[in-house]
């Protein structure tokens, strides 16, 4: 039974491989051996390790591993700390009936019990791949810390992801969501994604349209869970850099600096979206939350109107193909959920899209306070929402 479901997996992949490769200009190449490719940095080739350096998977409990706080035991943990490691992972995998992949756990709905083999990905290295007259291209290892790496990138005059500062979480996950904060995404920041396959034990590399980019989604979302492992991430930080401070927030605070905008470096919006982060939203240090939990709900321009004439003040946002995003987070708090709780779970009192653990709860209860707010956004407006976190099946 557990070898059809492996081999239906692997016909799948076959099958998105093929399509990328006859119906796009996307690029996903296999590197078997890929302990010589440019991507490595300082991670030795697989040859030097012996499989007992992996050790015996363990379990453990996830709660202190999840920004939600949510207890999570799962059956076998393993931790990722070089690519050499790779093809064990996926024969673990294939006997565990299954891989999960886990990075910081700040985009994540945690089971109460996980049956799947936890990779916990804590891959480390940063290196300069090529200077270009265009731009400086730069290899990060998926375990590395997002907000650590932005700021060294800052620190380097690698500039261009600066409004992405203060995004929990580690490099290797930000392309699954396709990260996005305050008008940039990470999308836009991406030459290619190096990823394990699971299921076929094979390293890839993928260009930025075979990583399938969209709102909050790529192909890596999309994908059934513990099929990628992202080791790591090749960034293009055009040259000269160009400032992004549309973003209203953005600008008042840069106001607030009173630096003239000839002046401003990338190491001001970096201080500036810090400061504006900190001030919106929950430290998951003291209060579990996952960050925005629902999109922004994109429609289009007929409902648009209909809606502008029935709700004053709607907050929308028109988009390059004439469709509409919505703020979800206003349209909840018209609802009147901000600042309500319901047992160990609510709305967060400052910012309606963010919903918060006070402590204790578990997924069930969490997604069905999401479930009454996804219901009532319906009702009242028609629009519907639909939940940003990766919700991570028990099995
Ligand atoms: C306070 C707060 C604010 C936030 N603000 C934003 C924001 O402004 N914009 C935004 O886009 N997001 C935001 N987020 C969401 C979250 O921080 C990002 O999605 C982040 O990239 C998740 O990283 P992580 O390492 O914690 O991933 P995890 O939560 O560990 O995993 C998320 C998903 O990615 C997969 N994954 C993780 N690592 C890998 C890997 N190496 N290879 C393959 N798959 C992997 C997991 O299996 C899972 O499906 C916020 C979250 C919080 C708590």
């Amino acid at each position: 039974m557990q070898k059809d479901v492996t081999l239906v997996e692997r016909e799948a992949f076959v099958a998105v491989a093929v399509s990328f490769a006859l119906f796009s200009s996307s690029t996903i190449s296999e590197e078997r051996n890929y302990s010589n490719n440019p991507y490595r940095m300082s991670i030795p080739s697989h040859s030097s390790l012996s499989v007992t350096e992996l050790g015996v998977p363990a379990a453990q409990n996830l709660e202190a591993f999840n920004t939600l706080g949510l207890a999570c035991q799962a059956q076998r943990v393993v931790t990722l700390t070089q690519v050499a490691q790779l093809p064990q992972i996926s024969d673990l995998a294939a006997v565990a009936g299954g891989a999960w992949v886990l990075g910081g756990g700040s985009n994540v709905i945690l089971p109460a019990h996980l049956a799947a083999l936890v990779v916990h990905v804590q891959l480390k290295g940063v290196s300069l791949a090529e200077a270009r007259p265009d731009a400086w291209v730069v290899d990060v290892a998926g375990g590395e810390n997002w907000q650590e790496w932005v700021s060294r990138a800052v620190d380097c005059g690698w500039d261009g992801l600066e409004n992405l500062a203060l995004i929990p979480g580690t490099v290797g996950a930000a392309p699954v969501q396709n990260i996005g904060a305050y008008g940039v995404e990470i999308a836009s920041r991406i030459e290619s994604v190096q990823a394990w396959n699971v299921p076929q034990a094979k390293m890839m590399t993928l260009d930025a349209t075979a990583c399938g980019f969209r709102y909050r989604d790529s192909l890596f979302k999309r994908a059934a869970p513990g099929t990628w492992i992202i080791t790591s991430v090749r960034f293009v930080l055009p040259r000269p850099w160009t400032p992004v401070i549309d973003y209203p927030d953005l600008l008042k605070q840069l106001a607030l600096e009173k630096v003239p905008v000839a002046q401003l470096t990338a190491r001001h919006i970096f201080d500036a979206v810090c400061a504006v982060r900190l001030a919106k939203l929950p430290d998951p240090a003291v209060l579990g939350n996952a960050g925005s939990f629902f999109k922004n709900p994109i429609i289009g321009g007929a409902q648009h109107a209909l809606l502008r004439e029935q709700f004053d003040g709607l907050v929308s946002y028109p988009q390059p193909d004439g469709n509409f995003k919505l703020a979800a987070g206003w349209l909840i708090e018209q609802c009147g959920w901000k600042g309500r709780q319901v047992g160990p779970v609510g709305v967060h009192a400052r910012q309606a899209l963010v919903l918060v653990n006070y402590g204790g709860a578990s997924a069930v209860q969490l997604l069905a306070l999401a479930s009454e707010v996804v219901q009532s956004v319906q009702r009242r407006f028609g629009v519907a929402l639909e939940i940003e976190p990766v919700v991570v099946p028990a099995a």
